[in-house]
């Protein structure tokens, strides 16, 4: 049973500074019998859930070697956009580029293109499956979920069923998709969840610990792990497709005030909020939910824009 870190990647910054984009593997003593799994985070750099989730896995992991139970081979890529990560931005100041759209057959020949080009083939070369681990934006807090292209549907919802998130979230292509490492993983093959938790700039402890379970558990049930007595009892997620999510988008500019917590049952008429005018005396605009569901997403950046989305919610099955 080996456990090795690699360097995939490595690039000079200005100063005689460098970066590097690293894999920590552990393979299984009987790796021929075993599934390769992949698990990637910090492609957005202000994204810490799932740095934070790649560390407690490896943890986990640690132990398992110990007692010889891992079987296949496990690949953390725990911070895929160093320059990024150690500038807390979406994406690396002096490229300006979104990383996750530099990977296919379209990407572009920049520095910052040649880095995806290595991390996706280091990943292609050496995964049965892979996870792509997100955590929203500056704007909107998430409920642990997994989002799967419509396309995928058939091959993904059953390997998403096995992580212990509360939503699969089934939707249509976009033209940004077409660049992500998660669509061209999946076009060459091979199985990709994108898993997008909590908020940017935080670390969700209690959503973190949710998904390490559902690592674990995808990790076993692939048969990359061995199974253990009494694990514990896994979510069973609500599957939504397209029209099974209702969007809440605020009337006009202000500031939006939740008053109510993310993940909450709601009922059509629940009181989700309000919006302040800061400048004038009228009285806050009440936002309501307009149907019974899941709260699975919740603004959290207090200023809004006419239309700015203000929360979703999963209609009730
Ligand atoms: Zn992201």
């Amino acid at each position: 049973m080996t456990d090795s870190n690699q360097t995939i990647a490595k690039f000079q910054g200005p100063f005689g500074n460098s970066s590097e984009i690293k894999r920590r593997t552990f393979s299984g003593s009987q790796k021929k019998d075993g599934l390769r799994v992949s698990i990637v985070a910090g492609l957005h750099g202000n994204e810490y859930d799932g740095i934070y989730i790649c560390n407690l896995l490896t943890q986990r992991l640690l132990r398992h070697k110990e007692q010889g139970s891992i079987i296949g081979e496990i690949n953390i890529y725990p911070v895929a956009n160093p320059e990024a990560v150690m500038a807390g931005e979406r994406s690396a100041p002096y490229f300006a580029e979104d990383f996750n759209r530099q990977f296919g057959p379209n990407a572009s020949q920049t520095l910052n293109g040649q880095l995806a080009q290595a991390l996706f083939e280091d990943i292609q070369k050496r995964s049965d499956f892979a996870f792509d681990i997100h955590a929203s934006n500056l704007h909107l807090a998430e409920l642990p979920q997994i989002r799967i292209l419509e396309k995928h549907q058939k091959r993904l919802v059953p390997l998403g069923q096995m992580c212990n998130t509360d939503i699969l979230w089934v939707h249509p292509l976009g033209p940004v998709y077409e660049s992500t490492l998660a669509y061209n993983l999946n076009g060459k093959g091979i199985p990709t969840l994108v898993i997008e938790t909590g908020i940017c700039l935080r670390i969700n402890q209690e959503y973190c610990f949710q998904i390490l379970q559902g690592l674990l558990n995808f990790l076993r049930e692939i048969g990359c792990l061995r199974q253990q007595e009494n694990t514990s009892v896994m979510k069973i997620p609500q599957t939504l497709n397209p029209n099974q999510v209702v969007i809440i988008q605020a009337s006009k500019a202000g500031l939006f005030v939740p008053r109510i917590a993310l993940g909450k049952k709601v009922q059509s008429g629940d009181w989700i909020g309000e919006l302040i005018d800061p400048l004038s005396e009228q009285d806050p605009e009440p936002v309501f939910s307009p149907a019974d569901g899941l709260l699975f997403t919740l603004r959290q950046h207090p200023l809004t824009r006419q239309g700015a989305t203000l929360a979703r919610i999963a209609l009730a099955p």
